[in-house]
């Protein structure tokens, strides 16, 4: 066998050792504090990455001086050590040094049981790990005289050579398998899956074993002084008689409880000081280590020895309690606290989840579109959703697709799955919007509208009125109702975010179209509305049927007259915005869907639409047919309505200068945005202008009193992008919208992307959907060109990204790189969006 020879193949753990993560990993440096702690950590000795990669690669360590380092009759434990625990790694192993001598030492020491104990759980633990045999070809059962020889026959028989019986060997076999294991593909991939870098490498520790089996009080457990799904203050863990390992979590039977409990024995009444003593070692780490940790400790004959500790392995809601809690203690920083959240654990919080200890049956899987979880009855239609929800009964809306008809019914669903559709899809946004569970684009599902069944891939089939349970964090749908943890948004939540804010250097806006989203925008603290869509005031049923009046209009005076009749209720959803946000900026998008919209497509739809409005169902007929286009998305939508159906936007301007006036106190004036939707040309820009400058000079002079305003323009194609220069010349402001800049960008259709994007991506065409992630390539460097140009031509406009994007830390990385003022997203987002921007800011902050 090759032995290196250098003296630093192993560093025995004392504390002034040269021991570092980077070199050694996570496990090594962590028992070197608690070394340093005056913690009883039993001898260890460290491997480092390189010396384990030159295990891998065929070479030897001097195993026999390794061992004589812990002096004669040792039998020692080993355990892997990466950079990051959660890249997993080979399992440790145990009682390494477990011969027949050593056998007949320990019976005469510690009794026939724990000799018989120890040497066949090593025997075992070798054969399946180090020689690879089936663990069927073992002996199972109770140790026992006889059931060790049948183990030592069994090695001998599989692997023809009997039971290495020198430590050296053994530990050396050992050392081996596990630097091999560690360069296995499949390790290789499920490491990388979370992140390590292909380079990773693997250190080892072996430690002298603190037996749990034999004497006096022997035992094993694990301690940890948090709760792990909710984070709060709370013994926990086990402890078990003639134990080793984690035998006391794993193999929980006859195991005992911590702290005192009336449902058994504790090892706070049995061994009182050991409890105290383990009390007293949890504090310590926790201000030194500065994490709640959990401890892996053995008594060996009443003595306490502390084997490890990890990070306790916690709930999204249990991160942020335990980060604030230790900043609170003074532990660590509020700045330090803030980077041990990840901004994607946020959404978690904010919803109802589905409780991962309770059972799940699902029966379809689809794209995550909107987080949370809710169990409801299933209806098929806006209007049974509706009924269902004025019979106060929980629904879960399931469509086929959703379309602007379906709001309503979204509104009064608890929960909304579609067959169709992918991340930017209209179910897909509203849902996002209003906060309600969704999962798009279910693969494999047939939703029949007529007979109200839904028919699963394998063949169940759901029908109208049965409970499911909607989980749009893991993109599921579940039969039965799950069973749910509570939204988390307590003290600890808000102390974390306002950390957050003080630290962040952009800005975070809300898109909110009602005033129940901005009254959510102002509970996650948005600095503003990014994006008010208009259009979602328009379909509420009074408001629909006048809506429907204006675009059957046959004369410019009969569409003012509807538009007359739309004005006030306009005019009373701006108060109400300007009123919840209270001072903050409010961003109004002009009209932009196509008229089509608001009409009905179905004839039952048609038949009661011409009943209202009192028309032949012919006529009707023929004027849907008429407003119907080949490609809606890029048709009579967005500024191209507004140019040739002006009294829209005259409308609304109206509205929101009224509004604005009645909202406006001499203290507190409130100033508006307007932005225009769909703009390609800057004459786009200018004959817009135009006339919501002259609605804004006629409502002045009529009612007497001065106001200021903004006027934006939405870059949302290719061309507004590369035009910025010209069109900025009139904009105060230019807000990206990424969505549909997305969709033009790729000539992709973000209604129909659902049905091909898991293709694409699995197979590596598109590395993310480009409707999730922004696309830094192609997407971003419009949106660079744009912003670039916009700000040459006017150094003062504000540019923003209003897209779903707004709220994906990604995205928000690169609009602050790109020097954008803020980003707007859905209110449910807005907490995700505020973390990720004070990470990105503390992580500059730190790196220069
Ligand atoms: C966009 O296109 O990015 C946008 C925000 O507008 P909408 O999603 O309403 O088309
Ligand atoms: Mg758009």
């Amino acid at each position: 066998m090759q032995k290196l020879v250098d003296l630093s193949d192993f560093t025995p753990i004392t504390p002034s050792a040269p021991i570092a993560v980077a070199s050694h990993g996570g496990r090594a440096k962590c028992l070197q504090r608690l070394i340093r702690l005056d913690m009883p950590v039993p001898q260890t000795v460290a491997l480092s990455f390189d010396t384990v990669r030159a295990i891998a690669g065929g070479q030897m360590i001097d195993t026999e001086r390794l061992l004589a380092g812990f002096g004669p009759n040792t039998l020692v434990s080993v355990r892997p050590s990466s950079a990051d625990p959660d890249w997993g790694g080979p399992g440790a192993i145990l009682n390494i040094g477990m011969n027949a001598a050593m056998h007949a030492a320990l019976e005469v020491t510690h009794g026939d049981a724990a000799a018989d104990a120890l040497y066949l759980r090593f025997i075992r633990a070798y054969a399946i790990h180090v020689a690879r045999l089936d663990a069927d070809m073992l002996p199972s059962g109770e140790p026992s005289a006889e059931a060790l020889a049948a183990a030592l026959a069994a090695y001998e028989a599989e692997t023809d050579e009997p039971f290495p019986q020198d430590p050296a060997r053994q530990l050396a076999e050992v050392l081996r398998s596990m630097a091999r294991a560690w360069e296995g593909t499949t390790a290789r991939l499920l490491r990388q899956a979370k992140g390590a870098p292909a380079d990773a490498g693997l250190g080892l520790v072996v430690q002298r074993m603190a037996l749990g089996l034999g004497r006096g009080m022997s035992g094993s457990g694990v301690i940890q002084f948090v709760d792990g799904v909710t984070g709060k203050p709370q013994i926990t863990g086990r402890y078990r008689s003639q134990s080793q390992g984690r035998e006391a979590v794993s193999d929980a039977q006859d195991a005992i409880y911590l702290t005192r409990d009336p449902r058994g024995p504790s090892l706070e009444e049995e061994c009182p000081e050991v409890f105290a003593a383990l009390k007293r070692h949890g504090a310590t780490c926790r201000t030194h280590l500065r994490e709640e940790m959990q401890i892996e400790f053995t008594l060996e004959d009443g003595t306490l020895h502390i084997l490890d500790a990890v990070r306790v392995q916690r709930s999204s809601r249990a991160a942020v309690r335990i980060a604030v809690a230790l900043a609170n203690d003074g532990v660590i920083s509020p700045e330090a606290a803030v980077l041990r959240v990840e901004p994607r654990a946020l959404p978690e919080l904010l919803h109802h989840q589905v409780d991962p200890s309770g059972p799940r049956d699902p029966f379809a899987r689809g794209i995550a579109a909107s987080p949370g979880a809710a169990t409801g009855r299933l209806v098929f239609s806006s209007a049974a959703a509706q009924a269902s929800a004025a019979r106060g009964e929980a629904c879960i809306l399931a469509r086929r697709e959703t379309s602007p008809e379906d709001i309503r019914g979204m509104h009064a669903a608890s929960a909304v799955l579609t067959e169709r559709g992918g991340i930017t899809s209209h179910a897909a946004v509203i849902a996002r919007g209003l906060g309600l569970p969704c999962v798009v684009g279910a693969s494999g599902v047939t939703i029949d509208n007529r007979h109200k069944t839904l028919k699963t891939a394998d063949g169940r089939i759901f029908r109208e009125g049965d409970t499911v349970t909607i989980d749009g964090t893991a993109g599921e749908a579940l039969a039965g109702a799950a069973k749910m943890l509570e939204p988390a948004l307590d003290d600890a939540f808000h102390a974390l975010l306002g950390w957050a804010d003080a630290t962040r250097d952009i800005g975070v806006r809300a898109n909110a179209d009602t005033p129940a989203d901005a009254r959510m925008a102002r509970t996650f603290a948005a600095e503003g509305i990014g994006l008010c869509r208009t259009e979602h005031m328009f379909f509420e049923d009074d408001r629909l049927t006048v809506m429907r009046e204006m675009i059957f209009a046959r004369t410019a005076d009969d569409r003012r007259a509807a538009l007359e009749r739309l004005l006030p209720m306009q005019r009373a959803d701006f108060k109400a915005l300007f009123e919840i946000m209270a001072g903050q900026p409010v961003c109004i998008r002009l009209f932009d869907p196509p008229l089509h919209e608001f009409l009905p497509s179905d004839r039952e739809g048609l038949r009661e639409l011409a009943e209202a409005l009192d028309l032949p169902l012919s006529d009707v007929t023929r004027r849907v047919e008429a407003l119907s286009e080949f490609n809606p998305m890029l048709g009579l939508r967005g500024v191209r309505l507004g140019i040739t159906i002006p009294e829209i936007y005259d409308m609304q301007a109206r509205a929101i200068f009224e509004a604005t006036v009645e909202s406006s106190t001499t203290a507190a004036p409130v100033v508006p945005e307007i932005m225009i939707p769909l703009v390609s040309a800057k004459r786009e820009v200018e004959l817009v202008k135009t006339r919501i400058d002259a609605v804004a000079a006629a409502v002045r002079t009529r009612l007497g009193r001065d106001f200021d305003y903004r006027l934006g323009v939405m870059v949302e194609t290719p061309r507004a992008a590369l035009r910025a220069h010209e069109i900025a010349q009139h904009a105060a402001f230019l807000s990206f919208g990424t969505n549909d800049l997305t969709q033009m960008t790729y000539g992709l259709s973000r209604d129909d992307a659902g049905r091909f994007m898991g293709a694409y991506v699995s197979q590596g065409v598109f590395p993310e959907d480009p409707f999730h992630t922004l696309d830094p390539d192609g997407v971003g460097e419009l949106l660079k060109i744009g912003a670039e140009r916009g700000r040459r031509a006017r150094p003062e406009i504000t540019l923003a990204v209003c897209g779903e994007h707004g709220g994906n830390p990604e995205s928000i990385a690169f609009c602050r790189a790109a020097g954008f003022d803020y980003v707007s997203c859905s209110p449910f987002r807005v907490p995700v969006a505020r973390l990720a921007a004070a990470h990105l800011a503390l992580r500059d902050s730190t790196q220069s």
